[in-house]
């Protein structure tokens, strides 16, 4: 297969490094992905401003943009060949539950949505991972499956791997997203010029992390892989909003 390799830790992160040499061993490869960490991007495209790239001498295309930029510049423009799939990561830290809605992780694998395939968002459940190995053997393993047994239509699956030596792994779970608390407080100080800031806080623990949720699957060793949807509408809701707005 022909796969497009992005992240949101930027092109020169350890997990996108150790992703890539997995899927080179088997793969055609061509990675897209921003110069700097764009952690928490979500799906943000850059409008206002014109985009640069650099390419480095193996061919790894840096752009000084978020995640979603990445994809969307090297499907519609940058690649001389149409990739099969989007890979994004192996990213340094959980996208569980709520993450998703703020992970640009995620929003580079949603990116590749029109190429019809599934697309793969992963991530590693510690901040400063030791096992990227066994996220991309992890990856590796789905992408064989895959290829064996091709899932209909453009699915996004978000997979969590815990930070154990692939010995230790106990499997892997098809999962549903669970939820977290609020998030941590937002730190304040003063800059040296006493000028006030704020420090957005750490994602708050998990409150909704019971048996098929992501959180569960990870704390108990197993791979996490939930599919996600892009479609917002909340279904169940029509029926009884439609009477609702009958009145208005
Ligand atoms: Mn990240």
């Amino acid at each position: 297969m022909r796969i497009l390799l992005s992240n949101d830790d930027g092109c020169t992160a350890p997990g996108l490094l150790a992703m890539a040499r997995h899927l080179r061993a088997e793969h055609q490869v061509d990675i897209v992905a921003p110069d700097r960490n764009r952690s928490a991007a979500s799906n943000s495209l850059t409008i206002l401003t014109p985009l640069r790239i650099h390419r480095h001498a193996d061919g790894t295309i840096c752009v000084d943009g978020t995640p979603t930029d990445c994809v969307h510049l090297a499907l519609a423009s940058l690649l001389a060949e149409k990739p099969d799939m989007v890979v994004s990561g192996i990213n340094n830290g959980p996208n569980l539950g709520d993450d998703t809605l703020y992970s640009g992780t995620v929003a580079a694998a949603m990116e590749g949505r029109y190429l019809g395939t599934a697309a793969i968002a992963v991530s590693m459940s510690a901040y400063n991972p030791k096992h990227y190995d066994t996220g991309a053997r992890a990856v590796m393993q789905i992408l064989a499956e895959l290829a064996r047994n091709p899932l209909a239509g453009p699915t996004i699956l978000n997979v969590n791997v815990p930070d154990v030596p692939w010995e230790d792994l106990q499997g892997f779970e098809v999962t549903r997203l669970g939820h977290r608390r609020q998030s941590e407080p937002v730190g304040e100080a003063l800059d040296p010029r006493g000028r006030p800031i704020y420090w957005i806080g750490p994602a708050g623990p998990g409150a909704d992390a019971g048996p098929g949720t992501d959180f569960h699957a990870v704390e108990h060793n197993r791979v996490s892989i939930t599919p996600l949807l892009i479609d917002l509408t909340r279904h169940s809701l029509m029926g009884k909003l439609t009477e609702w707005a009958k009145a208005l």
